[in-house]
């Protein structure tokens, strides 16, 4: 299939082809089509799926497609979990419509209001926000919802998880009754579940990520190695694979920071990016990453969470994150669009309870490698030895002390055929 059979106006269609996509993902395969036909969508889609166009290029559409119902005031609501998030879907927008005279804009926290209220004073179609920011907004006035004609929750199970259940239903009862409403999330948990039912209307439902994709194409090891020697192997692996953009993700802001400034005197040129940076500061680290003068980013999963990097080839978990889903995320920053990626982690001794719910998850083991000089302690890792197999049969059947040999000769008696 190209795009030219979804039948997007032309000025789409150009803009897509200028971005070099001549075939639409999955997602957009599925998403586009409902969206056209005015339907509620709940997507079920991680990062990395071409998700942003697969409700960008159809609502560019609808807009250019209808006029405008009330003058000047958005018409469309993006509301995502991060400023990070928001900037890019903005990105996207302004790129997939930049042959259509649409205006559109990013409010997210932590900059200055003013300049956002110039903005959306002089028209906005396109209102993509953060909700505490887009909430000052409509108490100050200077934002209005009740012309929305669509709404758009992306990463939904990331709002949830970020605490923002109150303030989404708070901007939900701003929003006029007849809309259109499409959501988006990674995971489809009981609470995704139940916000759905209360948002969507009879939505056509699309499925294209299940949550280990990312998981089954990225290439994985595991280092086991101790703790005190983590940053040396770092520093290591940077120097021997020759590593020229990795992003690293580490626990808490302050590792990040310790991390970033380590591997900088170190000679790999590298920033942290987290929740307590400024905004500046944030999207100067990204577009710095981005534009390869920066060797590591070394990020806290939630600044990292959505952000889009192309076609980047490391991750390295210098630490695991607690929660499993966390990884598959993680990883899912790399090997995108068909790329190979590779993702390595550092794993210590008290991280293993975390690396077994992580293979739990992913449904096999990672490859382990070996650096030598860096294998974990034996003293810090007790390894016990393999119980032997217990005799299906009374020991008495087995000779005594013949271990080896014994199991399998019970175990292939007892397969009978
Ligand atoms: P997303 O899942 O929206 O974050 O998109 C992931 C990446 O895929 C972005 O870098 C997009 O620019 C890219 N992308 C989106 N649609 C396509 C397509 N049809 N073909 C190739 N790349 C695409």
């Amino acid at each position: 299939m190209s795009f030219s059979e979804l039948g997007l106006a032309a000025e789409i269609q150009r803009a897509v082809a200028e971005q070099g996509y001549d075939t639409p993902t999955p997602i957009q395969r599925q998403a586009i089509p409902a969206v056209l036909a005015g339907r509620d969508l709940m997507a079920t889609a991680q990062t990395g799926t071409g998700k942003t166009a697969g409700f960008t290029l159809p609502i560019l559409h609808l807009l250019a497609a209808r006029p405008r119902r009330a003058a000047r005031t958005p018409r469309v609501l993006v509301l995502t979990p991060t400023r990070e998030l928001a900037i890019q879907v903005e990105e996207s927008v302004r790129v997939y419509g930049q042959h259509l005279p649409l205006a559109s804009l990013a409010v997210f926290g932590g900059v200055g209001i003013q300049p956002q209220i110039a903005s959306l004073r002089r028209g906005v179609d396109i209102l993509v926000a953060t909700p505490g920011r887009l909430l000052d907004h409509v108490q100050q006035k200077t934002a209005v919802l009740s012309g929305i004609e669509i709404f758009v929750l992306d990463e939904a199970d990331r709002m949830l998880d970020m605490g923002f259940i109150r303030d989404i239903r708070k901007i939900i009862a701003l929003l006029p009754p007849a809309r259109q409403n499409l959501m988006f999330s990674a995971t489809f948990s009981p609470e995704i579940r139940e916000l759905a039912a209360g948002l969507l209307q009879q939505p056509v439902a699309v499925d294209v990520a299940p949550r280990n994709t990312a998981a089954e194409t990225v290439i994985q090891k595991v280092i086991e190695t101790n703790r005190e020697q983590k940053k040396e192997l770092l520093k290591q692996l940077f120097a021997s694979r020759g590593l020229h953009q990795a992003l690293v993700f580490a626990r808490t802001k302050h590792g990040a920071d310790a991390l970033a400034r380590m591997l900088d005197k170190a000679g790999v040129k590298a920033a942290a990016i987290h929740g307590d940076k400024t905004q500046g500061a944030r999207t100067r680290a990204l577009a710095d990453f981005k534009a390869g003068k920066l060797t590591a980013l070394v990020a806290t999963d939630i600044a990292a969470r959505g952000l889009d990097i192309d076609a980047l080839p490391y991750v390295i978990n210098y630490e695991l994150p607690n929660v499993a889903e966390d990884y598959v995320h993680r990883i899912g920053r790399t090997g995108r669009a068909g790329l190979a990626g590779e993702a390595i982690s550092l794993v210590c001794h008290d991280e293993r309870g975390n690396l077994r719910d992580i293979e739990k998850l992913i449904k096999r083991p990672i490859e382990r490698l070996v650096i030598p000089g860096f294998e974990a302690a034996a003293t810090a890792a007790p390894r016990p030895a393999p119980p032997p197999r217990p005799p299906r049969r009374p020991p008495v059947a087995r000779p005594a002390k013949s271990q080896a040999g014994g199991p399998t000769r019970h175990r292939s008696g007892s397969r009978h055929r």
